[in-house]
């Protein structure tokens, strides 16, 4: 894939229970964005298989799938979305929720995006943190949500392997987002911090 090829796109980034994923649903209602949430891949492979079995492995611990497998499973992911048509990147921004999450990460996919803003999304109370995770493994079967050592590993992961992944990418393209708000005014501030970043055209 050329430099002036790679799919334009937004990062939505954040600790887990940030609210990446509530955001990205919305987003991807504007028919020029697609949405791209690392865990949902995973999640919709079969968990029969090598790679299914896998990602479980590691998940059900609090940590992170290796970077070359990750990587491997996003790209076909997308060129498959790109063969069938459901992406055009002459016309489509991808909205990254959850990946690249390593510095590796960011290495390995930078001939193939093409980051235009990284929306930060920021929870500073720990606790209120831990208590959205822990109320949502309640209402869906997130089987990494399911205890408070899984959760507090996560985190852990999330500040030692996730948050230097923002050194990668110039101030100017960062926005702050305080995610610790209704989800509504968490989205007023995502769509301010978007306005002029993404085609107008939709
Ligand atoms: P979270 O709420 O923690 O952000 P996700 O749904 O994004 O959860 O991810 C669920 C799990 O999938 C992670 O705990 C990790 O095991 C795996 N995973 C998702 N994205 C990545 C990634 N970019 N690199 C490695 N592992 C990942």
């Amino acid at each position: 894939m050329s430099a002036n090829n790679r799919y334009p796109s937004i990062l939505l980034f954040g600790c887990p229970g940030s609210g990446k994923g509530t955001q990205g649903v919305v987003l991807a209602q504007f028919p020029n964005m697609v949405h791209l949430a690392m865990g949902d891949i995973f999640r919709a492979m079969d968990k029969a298989s090598e790679i299914g079995k896998e990602f479980l492995s590691y998940a059900t611990k609090g940590q992170l799938v290796p970077d070359e497998l990750t990587i491997r499973v996003f790209r076909a992911h997308v060129e498959s979305l790109i063969e069938s048509g459901d992406i055009d990147l002459s016309y489509h921004t991808l909205i990254l929720d959850g990946i690249p999450r390593t510095t590796t990460q960011v290495e390995l996919l930078s001939d193939a995006i093409d980051v235009k803003r990284v929306i930060h999304l920021m929870i500073d109370d720990k606790d209120a943190l831990i208590a959205r995770l822990m109320n949502r493994a309640k209402k869906s079967n997130r089987p990494d949500d399911a205890d408070l050592s899984v959760i507090e590993n996560r985190i852990e992961v999330y500040e030692k392997e996730t948050h230097p992944v923002l050194d990668a990418y110039p101030k100017k393209v960062i926005a702050k987002v305080n995610a610790d708000q209704p989800p509504l005014a968490v989205l007023r501030d995502v769509a301010d911090s978007l306005v002029g970043f993404i085609s107008a055209n939709i």
